[in-house]
């Protein structure tokens, strides 16, 4: 997808831009923003863009041999590398980045490699990749990728130009997804505002298996006072990342009653195609027992993130959740 595709980021896309069209395009750039909100797709038409056969003044064509091959992922001189396991690996710095970046371009002008997401980076092999970054072979742009810059050295943010991308405004990616996805309008905004502006979550989260799992959780939530939180654990299983997006989706639908509890306006709620089962849900809570729901799927989800053992996480949480006697 070439540069003009991204929804929003014009900032950012016009630093990219004026960048190539300068033929200024630095040999290390950090792509920073939450978890899908295009920094990965921003960085691959950049690979395009510095790449293409036959660019227009101001962006790739998007149609070449070269552009379609990095769209399709086998472009030889453009790599991703990304966690062998749970880390990016020194043994990936030194074989697939460092030995190869000396080679020239096999068919397009640059390479370019992308590490996705760069916090993965293990201390070995960051300061392995530190020495590439000190001096970077003429024809190299590195593009770190990372939702999470503060974990990364400083040493190497130093020596990368940060662009920043954002999460869109709803009401500005609601048109693109109901476009995208042939959905009504309604439809459209209830997925833009869950998907907190960024269009790939929405994307992600349009897809059936997402949708049923996400119903599946707010069918726990709607069970009410016959709900027993104890079994939902079982239901749910123990991986940590299906927990955490259980964890979102209950924080929403909590915090949507919050709002509702407060007599917040209805523009604001995120489940609106849930919106029916909201004033019963409320009749069962005050706005402290929510509030208190809130700081407990907050702080699970914290100690999740801390490797905390997810089975002790749920029970704890299942006892936060529980109606009052
Ligand atoms: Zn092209």
């Amino acid at each position: 997808m070439p540069l003009r595709d991204l929804q929003g980021q014009e900032a950012g896309v016009e630093q990219l831009r004026r960048a190539w069209q300068h033929d200024r395009v630095p040999h290390a750039l950090l792509f920073t923003g939450p978890e899908g909100v295009g920094k990965r797709t921003a960085a691959l038409a950049l690979a395009q863009v510095l790449n293409c056969r036959e660019p227009r003044v101001d962006d790739a064509c998007g149609e070449c041999l070269s552009c379609r091959k990095i769209a399709a992922g086998n472009h030889p001189d453009v790599r991703c590398l990304e966690p062998d396991g749970a880390h990016l690996k020194i043994g990936q710095i030194r074989e697939d980045l460092q030995h190869d970046a000396v080679l020239k371009p096999l068919e397009g002008r640059r390479k370019v490699y992308l590490l996705d997401p760069a916090e993965s980076l293990t201390p070995e092999a960051a300061n392995s990749l530190l020495k590439i970054l000190e001096e970077p072979p003429e024809t190299v742009v590195l593009i770190l990728i990372s939702a999470q810059p503060f974990a990364l050295l400083d040493t190497i943010r130093s020596r990368c130009q940060e662009i920043r991308f954002f999460p869109l405004p709803a009401l500005r990616l609601a048109p693109w997804l109901q476009g995208k996805l042939g959905i009504s309008a309604e439809d459209a905004l209830a997925l833009a505002r869950l998907s907190g502006g960024r269009p790939a979550e929405a994307l992600h989260m349009s897809e059936p298996e997402a949708r049923e799992f996400r119903a599946r959780v707010l069918g726990w939530a709607f069970a009410g006072r016959e709900r027993t939180w104890s079994v939902w654990a079982k239901d749910l299983g123990a991986e940590p990342e299906e927990v955490t997006e259980a964890f979102g989706v209950l924080l929403s639908w909590y915090r949507d009653l919050l709002l509702l509890a407060h007599r917040a306006s209805r523009e604001l709620l995120l489940n609106v195609d849930h919106a029916e089962k909201m004033p019963p849900a409320l009749a069962d809570e005050t706005p402290e027992t929510l509030l208190a729901k809130c700081r407990a799927l907050l702080a699970a989800r914290d100690q999740l993130s801390r490797n905390v053992n997810t089975q002790w996480v749920l029970e704890v949480l299942g006892l936060a959740l529980a109606p009052a006697a």
